[in-house]
């Protein structure tokens, strides 16, 4: 890959496009943050196998995808493997009585959700931390996300700005019926498939070895690392990238007929299964192809997100000036 592909700089020709370096710099996760979940997942581990010997800890989510900021929570999976799939609830209140006493954790709450998930917070520090049991498919697409995360240097600096742009917008929270960062991770990385000279390839296609979906799970921290850096033709800068990423939402999607798939690097008509049935957004889960935005279930919550994407696309392209849709104060 000749070095002139490598670097930022190349992609930075306007004002826009320097912001956009600025604010990621700013708020990209630290590897002294990283060090802290570390050694939080390391202790907890141990912790977790006086209880259940042969159970592994891995961290997951934006900790370890290359795209979390300094404020990310540590998403974390355990594995129990055996014959008997365990209840996850009921591993979680095993888990939650067995954490009380530990100096070292707080507020410990658990959620059932439809993946059930221990919440719960480093004493001393804001390190929040959620964890599932055996949700291993999040180990999977954690390691996708992280080869499509350095596939190109453009990629980074344009998911955390959509990131802190959407939370900004309060459209970025699953839990009150918006899209999870993970929904809109794939929503970048499907835009900068399917331009017409695209960015990025599918990494499912072009490397099936790497991201096999029954690979053991031991191995897919480590499946995607002989993976080259994709060579676009594609030279945008990264304002020009997020001017295109609000119009290609704002303007050219279509919510009621596609389905986004970065599987495939395309849109797939939406049927009339069950997964894609009167949903608003239909966004696949490149292992299990679940529909990822099933949170948006309120048609008042899919106008708002829609009607943000409609103003800051129109604003962005009259100002073309980061600020005018997300203050740098109100960040960081
Ligand atoms: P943030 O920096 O905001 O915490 P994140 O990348 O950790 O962002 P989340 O939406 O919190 O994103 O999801 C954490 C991880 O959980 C994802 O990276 C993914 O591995 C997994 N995950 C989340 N939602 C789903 C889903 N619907 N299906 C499968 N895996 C999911
Ligand atoms: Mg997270």
């Amino acid at each position: 890959v000749p070095e002139s592909f490598t670097r930022i700089q190349n992609y930075v020709k306007d004002k826009l496009s320097s912001q956009m370096v600025e604010l990621f710099e700013a708020c990209q996760q630290q590897p002294s943050d990283l060090d802290r979940k570390e050694a939080c997942r390391a202790r907890l581990q141990d912790d977790i196998q006086q209880i259940f010997p042969a159970a592994r800890l891995y961290l997951t989510g934006s900790s370890m995808n290359g795209l979390g900021c300094r404020s990310s929570d540590a998403d974390v999976c355990l594995v129990i493997k055996g014959n008997k799939r365990p209840n996850p609830v009921d591993v979680l209140s095993q888990l939650q009585r067995a954490f009380r006493p530990l100096a070292y954790v707080e507020r410990i709450q658990l959620i059932r959700a439809k993946v059930p998930i221990l919440k719960f917070r480093e004493r001393g520090s804001y390190l929040e931390f959620d964890l599932n049991i055996n949700n291993t498919v999040g180990i999977r697409n954690t390691f996708l996300l992280r080869s499509y995360a350095y596939a190109d240097v453009r990629i980074r600096p344009m998911v955390l700005v959509v990131k802190k742009w959407a939370r900004h917008n309060q459209i970025n929270d699953a839990s009150k019926g918006t899209l999870s960062s993970y929904t809109l991770v794939l929503m970048v990385l499907h835009y900068l498939q399917t331009l017409r000279e695209p960015v990025l390839p599918s990494l499912q296609r072009a490397h099936p070895e790497s991201f096999n979906p029954s690979m053991d799970i031991d191995k897919v921290p480590d499946g995607p690392k002989n993976i080259p850096p994709y060579t676009s033709r594609n030279q945008s800068s990264l304002g020009e990238l997020l001017l295109g990423f609000l119009r290609y939402y704002a303007t050219e999607f279509s919510w009621d007929k596609q389905v986004i798939s970065v599987r495939d690097a395309t849109t797939l008509p939406k049927t009339n299964s069950q997964e894609w049935r009167n949903k608003f957004i239909c966004v696949e889960e490149p292992f299990e192809r679940t529909n990822v935005a099933r949170a948006v279930h309120e048609k008042l919550k899919f106008d708002a997100i829609k009607a943000r994407f409609a103003e800051s696309c129109r604003i962005l392209h009259v100002r073309k000036d980061l600020n005018s849709i997300l203050p740098f104060r109100t960040i960081i």
